[in-house]
């Protein structure tokens, strides 16, 4: 049940007939029911909002670090005041637990104010005289206005690991949510026209052709994008026109390497937890264990059994672990990597359909019996859908953990100090965890290697990813 506002300004400016069958329709997966419709920003609207960013741009890219941290703790504290409010829009939105929004509200307030901090340091070289008789410096500038594209898994907290540094280092934003979840970003955007001045943060919805013409504009220094591979290369290509930045957060397909001399009782509660988390619609789930061969009998009873208790519901039901996945079309998206891999020889250890209720549910699934080379090992599922593959040596483990295109994020799951120094240097992925999954720190950098993207989001080289560094030269005086 959707008790969150939807009014004000913003609501009613973009709001559309659910008939009308160019808008884009916002659902409660939990049921199908519609939530609310939007219009489709229209490249007119897209670029009305960049000169507003643009003018806007003139003053805030002039303040100072103090008065932008300031705003941004203001923006905390004032989400954390109603989170209440936005933990339901998203739940309701996404299909996700209460329990999981509420904690994730929490953790979007830290990562404004992590910003605000970080934003207020700088870890420039010195000024020096590098070359005789003259005195080198650097600033650190904000690019001017930046182009924000958001997806539906997480959408507020997206946002805020976009638009939290972006506005920090002084740029303004234009921020496109998903077309399928645009409830908490609309709400946060709402509660920003109290805190920001004018123009600084933009809102337009819409869904890819939006977004396409977010990235066109010339105006734009920068796009950040979360979503899919074939997404960010489109974004990646488009952005060449005009020679903008591009960062990119994209799919991810996780290992999580279950070695034999790990707790495997633990190993395999803490990775039925993670790998169904959100649905499995999460880019760094661990999707694909790999498990040595002597603990491969032991650890999939094991895990079996715990993914088998995970208890699945919709975002009222308190003790749910997880829900449903965003539409029809992504049910059936899952359906069909499950068809295929059985088609394939694969087994399925657990689940394996949908669940017989209203909404998009589809059950928690173990596929064993895979090849590397298989589609369900390959491609990202983005849904509740977890492999496991067994290896019989080290090196075996860490080719099938390297062997995809993804770079995103890993874990290993060993009590050896060797083989954890040399796993977590081997990894060709931009997080490993040891003994853990799914762990975040805003202090630290997260983001892709290979196919999963580039650019890095949280930690201070967030900041840096927004900014552009200039070398000042002055002649010293003979
Ligand atoms: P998507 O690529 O379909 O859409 C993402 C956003 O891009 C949406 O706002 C969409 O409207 C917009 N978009 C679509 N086409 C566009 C275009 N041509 N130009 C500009 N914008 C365009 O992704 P999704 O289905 O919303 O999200 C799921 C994907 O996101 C998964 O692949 C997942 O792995 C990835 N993801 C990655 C991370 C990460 O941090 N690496 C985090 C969450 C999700």
């Amino acid at each position: 049940m959707l008790t969150a506002p939807l009014a004000g300004p913003l609501f009613d400016h973009w709001r559309a007939d659910p008939e009308d069958g160019t808008a884009s329709v916002a659902h409660d997966p939990a049921t199908g029911e519609v939530l609310a419709a939007f219009r489709n920003a229209t490249p007119g609207e897209v670029g009305a909002a960049v000169e507003r960013a643009t003018e806007a741009f003139r003053m805030w890219g002039r303040t100072t670090p103090a008065e932008r941290a300031a705003l941004l703790l203001t923006l905390a504290d004032r989400l954390e005041a109603v989170g209440e409010d936005f933990a339901r829009a998203e739940s309701v939105n996404v299909g996700k637990p209460l329990s999981l929004a509420r904690e994730e509200i929490a953790y979007d307030a830290d990562v404004l104010r992590f910003m605000a901090g970080a934003t207020r340091t700088s870890h420039a070289g010195a000024a020096g005289e590098y070359v005789a008789g003259s005195t080198s410096m650097t600033r650190r500038d904000p690019l001017g206005v930046v182009g924000l594209i958001t997806p539906w898994n997480y959408p507020l907290m997206e946002a805020m690991w976009k638009l939290a540094p972006a506005l920090a280092a002084g740029n303004t934003v234009v921020l496109k949510p998903s077309e399928l979840t645009p409830l908490s970003t609309l709400l946060f955007a709402q509660l920003a026209r109290e805190v920001l001045p004018d123009g600084v943060l933009n809102l337009v919805l819409g869904d890819g052709a939006t977004g396409a013409a977010l990235v066109a504009h010339p105006a734009v220094r920068l796009v950040s994008l979360t979503g899919d591979v074939a997404t960010g290369k489109k974004v990646a290509s488009a952005a060449s026109a005009t020679l903008k930045r591009v960062h990119l957060e994209l799919g991810g397909k996780a290992p999580a390497l279950v070695f034999a001399d790990a707790p495997l009782e633990t190993a395999a509660a803490e990775l039925a937890a993670t790998g169904f988390l959100n649905a499995g619609q999460d880019c760094t789930a661990p999707c694909r264990v790999i498990v040595e061969d002597t603990a491969y009998d032991a650890f999939t009873e094991a895990y079996g059994k715990a993914v088998a208790g995970l208890r699945c519901g919709g975002p009222e039901d308190e003790l749910s672990h997880f829900g449903p996945v965003i539409s029809e079309r992504q049910l059936e998206r899952v359906e069909g990597f499950v068809r295929r891999a059985r088609s394939a020889g694969a087994s399925v250890l657990v689940g394996g359909g949908r669940v017989d209720r209203p909404g998009w549910f589809h059950e928690a699934t173990v596929i064993t019996d895979v090849r590397q080379d298989d589609e369900i090992v390959q491609s990202e599922v983005f849904g509740p859908v977890v492999t496991i593959q067994r290896a019989s040596s080290d090196d075996e483990m860490l080719a099938m953990a390297n062997g995809v295109d993804y770079g995103l994020a890993a874990s290993v799951w060993t009590t050896d100090v060797a083989r954890s120094l040399r796993f977590t240097r081997e990894l060709a992925f931009g997080t490993v965890w040891l003994n853990q999954h799914l762990v975040l720190a805003n202090e630290m950098p997260f983001g892709g290697f290979g196919q999963s993207g580039y650019g890095k989001e949280l930690s201070a080289h967030a900041i840096d990813e927004y900014s552009q560094v200039k070398h000042i030269m002055l002649k010293a005086a003979a």
